[in-house]
């Protein structure tokens, strides 16, 4: 351990951030851990926003860890906004004008959800945070019809929460079809089916114009002059990673803060980039990943760096999304294949130059776990087998 590491301060109290201070504690780290956080809320993972908080009024984020935990042995400051970052001097300065040293600072914004940029666009309802899922679900309350704007996880999730709780609902996605961002065509076509089974109406190609107030709700003008009135309105059209104090700290950004492999800022070594914030250089002009397990593994590397320790396999990047009581679940890089082999109507193998790089099911947890392992080892196939719907995939890898 770095002699000189006596306090980590973490700006971000979400899964990221949380994370971070737990695994440190975990790899022994005996200095104090600060982790500030603007929420009032102690760390939760963001997965039961659109799903179980939805679901039931007494339903809460699943929290990283008790209050009773971070009472003993962290320095958790909820309701503590940062203002500014001194890399000069090695400092923070709180909202509330204190100023807080630090041997390592690691950054865990996150992201915020996008705003519609058009008139009305404030009269949709985001949801991000455990607030946000509290507003929503209140607002479900008595609703009969939703509109969904955005095609995506949140506004997919989101729907099929609505339907489960009574509410027709539409959804518009800009794109040529949903799920464009991170799903591949066929896993995004098993979704759609969830949906048109349930009666959800999608429309693809199309965007809001407006949205104005109505009595009931509001009413969403489309490009093409259709209006969709609903109880509800509900964007989810992506987030935006929130670099404002990294870039106003003069740390190099784009679309996220730039991190090396170990998470580090590319411009100085004391400080990490985690979670949704991260932009991690790497093949192909590198990426940011927005997922619970990029949360989860990308706090653990920087902790592990930050220690000097050696690090952990890493995993292959991987998410699922929970709609209609089914999992679609996907890892890998799909869109990097160049064939792509049935495993049944619902799963997918990605290969590129005969080895596997990806996989996408709907439910199949086992096949799923075997297959995760499969695109880490870069496995090649013997086709007819992985083929097989009912065979086992472990015994698919080609001779
Ligand atoms: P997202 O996955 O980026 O999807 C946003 C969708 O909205 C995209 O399909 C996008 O289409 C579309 N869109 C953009 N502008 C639009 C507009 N003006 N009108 C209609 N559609 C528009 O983001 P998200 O669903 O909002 O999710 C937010 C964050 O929560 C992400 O980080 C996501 O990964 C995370 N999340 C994850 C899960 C999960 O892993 N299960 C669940 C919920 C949320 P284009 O791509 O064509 O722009």
């Amino acid at each position: 351990m770095p002699g000189t590491l006596r306090r980590v301060v973490i700006v971000g109290a979400g899964h990221a951030g949380g994370a971070c201070a737990l695994a440190l504690r975990e790899f022994g780290f005996d200095g104090a851990v600060v982790l500030l956080g603007e929420e009032r809320h102690h760390p939760y993972e963001r997965p039961a926003l659109s799903k179980a908080m939805l679901a039931s009024d007494d339903a809460a984020p699943t929290v990283l860890a008790d209050a009773a935990r971070w009472a003993g042995g962290f320095d958790l400051r909820l309701g503590a906004p940062v203002l500014a970052i001194d890399r000069g001097r090695r400092l923070v300065r709180l909202a509330d004008g204190t100023d807080l040293s630090y041997d390592a600072l690691v950054l865990a914004t996150g992201g915020s959800a996008r705003n519609l940029d058009i008139p009305g666009g404030e009269l949709a309802q985001l949801l991000r945070t455990s607030d946000d899922a509290v507003a929503l679900r209140a607002r479900m309350r008595g609703a009969r019809s939703a509109v969904v704007i955005g095609g995506g996880v949140i506004g997919l999730e989101v729907a099929a929460s609505f339907r489960a709780g009574g509410l027709s609902v539409r959804v518009i996605e800009a794109g040529p079809r949903i799920l464009g961002r991170n799903v591949p065509e066929e896993a995004a076509a098993w979704i759609a089916g969830l949906h048109e089974r349930e009666g959800v109406e999608i429309r693809t190609g199309i965007a809001a114009r407006s949205i104005a107030a109505t009595e009931r709700g509001a009413a969403v003008t489309l490009g093409d002059g259709t209006v969709l009135e609903g109880d509800i309105v509900v964007q989810g059209i992506g987030i935006r990673p929130r670099t404002e104090l990294a870039e106003a700290a003069g740390l190099p950004c784009r679309d996220g803060l730039l991190v090396g492999p170990t998470y580090a800022s590319t411009a100085d070594p004391l400080v990490w980039g985690i979670g949704d914030l991260a932009f991690r250089e790497g093949a192909a002009g590198g990426a940011r990943q927005e997922s619970w397990a990029h949360a989860q593994g990308s706090a653990r590397a920087a902790a592990r760096a930050i220690l000097g320790l050696a690090p952990e396999p890493e995993e292959t990047p991987w998410f699922w999304s929970d709609q209609y009581g089914h999992t679609l679940r996907i890892v890998g890089a799909p869109a990097e294949a160049d064939e792509s082999l049935a495993r049944g109507p619902q799963f997918r193998l990605y290969l590129r130059e005969g080895r596997v790089i990806g996989a996408a099911c709907l439910d199949a947890a086992r096949d799923f776990a075997i297959a995760r392992r499969l695109v880490a080892a870069g496995a090649r196939l013997d086709r007819e087998k992985a083929g097989q719907a009912g065979g086992d995939l472990r015994k698919a890898v080609a001779a």
